[in-house]
C-alpha cells in the first residue's frame, strides 16, 4: 500500500484534456463517478487493461466494465438488443451496467473481458467521468479505485490512500452521490439474469422489463462477478451483522434512530445510507477497535446493494 501519492487535481476543463490525454497514452487515472471512484484506463489497449488488473492486485478472470459516454459508443462495442436499448434509454446515464454480445470487430481488449465472448458496460451519470471519456477518445475500463477485496473509494482522498503510487492522476469530483456499485445485469444469455446488485434497483429494472430477473447461483471455480468472491469490500476489522449493539471494543454503525457511533441513515433512508456506506466503514475502520457491528438495512430497493457489500465484508476473509 502506497501513501505516497499521484496529486489530486481538481476536475477542471484543463485536469480534464491532461487526464483524457494520459489514457490515450495508456496511463491510468482515477476519477469521480456517480457511484464510486473508478480506476480508469483505455479498454482497448491490453496493456493499460493489464496495468489495471496489476494496480489493483484483481484476479484477471474477473472482467471489466467498459464506460462510455453514449449509447452510440456502447453499439460499437457490443450488440444493444431490444432490452438493452429500453434500458439505456431508461436508465443511461446511471448505475446500471449491462454484460452484452461482444461485437464483431468490437476493439474491447479480450482482457478486459476476461476471454469471454461477452462485454460489460456502462454510461456513468457524471459530468467528469462522462467528458473524460470524450477526452479520452475511447471506451474506458474503470473497476473501483482500490486494492481488490478492499473497501471501495468514494472521495479523491480515499484513492490516494490505497493507489496513489499507482496511478497518473487522480480527478477529483467531490464526494460520490450514489455510493455503491452499479446493478450488473446479464443480457446475453436466454434470460436477464442479475449479477450483482447496485445503484439501480432491481424492482424498478424488473418493472421495466416486465417480469423477474433470474438469479444464477453462485459457481465457485468461474466468478461472473467479483462480488461472487465471497470476501469483498472488506476493512481491516470483522464485521458483525445485524447486530442491536455494539459490544464490548466494538463500534456501532447505526441505521435509523438510535445510538450509534455513526449512522449510515438516522431517518432510514437507503439512497442516504448507500451513499454513506464506503466512507463510513472506512472510518470506523480504526486500530483502538476490535470490530464494527452494523444494524440491520432492509432488504428492498438500495438495501439489497448495501447487504451484499455488508455480507461480503463481513465474510470470512480467505488467506492472501
Ligand atoms: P467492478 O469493475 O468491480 O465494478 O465489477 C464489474 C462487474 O461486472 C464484476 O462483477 C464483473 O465480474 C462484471 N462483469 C464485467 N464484464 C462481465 C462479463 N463480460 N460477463 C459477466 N460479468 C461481467
Ligand atoms: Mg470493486
Amino acid at each position: 500500500m502506497s501513501t505516497t501519492s499521484a496529486a489530486i487535481l481538481a476536475a477542471t476543463p484543463a485536469a480534464i484534456a491532461e487526464a483524457g490525454a494520459a489514457l490515450a497514452a495508456g496511463r491510468l487515472v482515477a476519477f469521480p463517478t456517480e457511484t464510486v471512484y473508478g480506476l480508469g484506463g483505455d479498454a482497448t489497449c491490453d496493456r493499460a487493461v493489464a496495468a489495471i488488473f496489476e494496480a489493483k492486485g484483481r484476479p484477471s478472470f474477473n472482467p471489466l466494465i467498459a464506460h462510455v459516454a453514449s449509447v452510440e459508443q456502447a453499439a460499437a462495442l457490443v450488440d444493444m438488443t431490444g432490452p438493452a436499448l429500453t434500458l439505456a434509454r431508461m436508465f443511461w446515464p446511471g448505475p446500471l451496467t449491462m454484460v452484452l454480445p461482444r461485437r464483431a470487430g468490437s476493439p474491447v481488449s479480450l482482457l478486459a473481458s476476461a476471454g469471454l465472448d461477452s462485454i460489460a458496460v456502462r454510461m456513468p451519470d457524471h459530468p467528469v467521468a462522462l467528458a473524460l471519456i470524450s477526452a479520452a477518445g475511447r471506451p474506458l475500463a474503470a473497476p473501483s479505485a482500490n486494492r481488490s477485496g478492499a473497501v471501495s473509494p468514494t472521495t479523491a482522498r480515499h484513492v490516494a490512500q490505497c493507489l496513489g503510487g499507482r496511478v497518473a492522476m487522480i480527478l477529483d469530483g467531490g464526494p460520490c452521490r450514489v455510493g455503491v456499485e452499479s446493478t450488473v445485469i446479464d443480457l446475453s444469455g436466454d434470460r436477464p439474469a442479475l449479477l450483482r446488485p447496485g445503484g439501480v434497483a432491481v424492482e424498478a429494472l424488473e418493472a421495466a422489463l416486465g417480469g423477474p430477473l433470474s438469479r444464477p447461483t453462485d459457481s465457485p471455480d468461474a466468478p461472473r462477478s467479483p462480488g461472487q468472491l465471497e470476501s469483498h469490500y472488506a476493512p481491516s476489522l470483522p464485521v458483525r451483522l445485524n447486530a442491536a449493539e455494539a459490544g464490548v471494543g466494538e463500534a456501532l454503525l447505526g441505521f435509523g434512530p438510535g445510538p450509534a457511533t455513526l449512522n449510515l441513515s438516522p431517518s432510514g433512508d437507503l439512497a442516504e445510507a448507500a451513499a454513506n456506506l464506503f466512507a463510513m466503514l472506512r472510518a470506523l475502520d480504526r486500530p483502538d477497535l476490535v470490530g464494527i457491528a452494523v444494524a440491520p438495512v432492509p432488504e428492498h430497493g438500495l438495501g439489497l446493494a448495501i447487504n451484499d457489500r455488508l455480507r461480503r465484508a463481513a465474510a470470512p476473509r480467505g488467506t492472501p
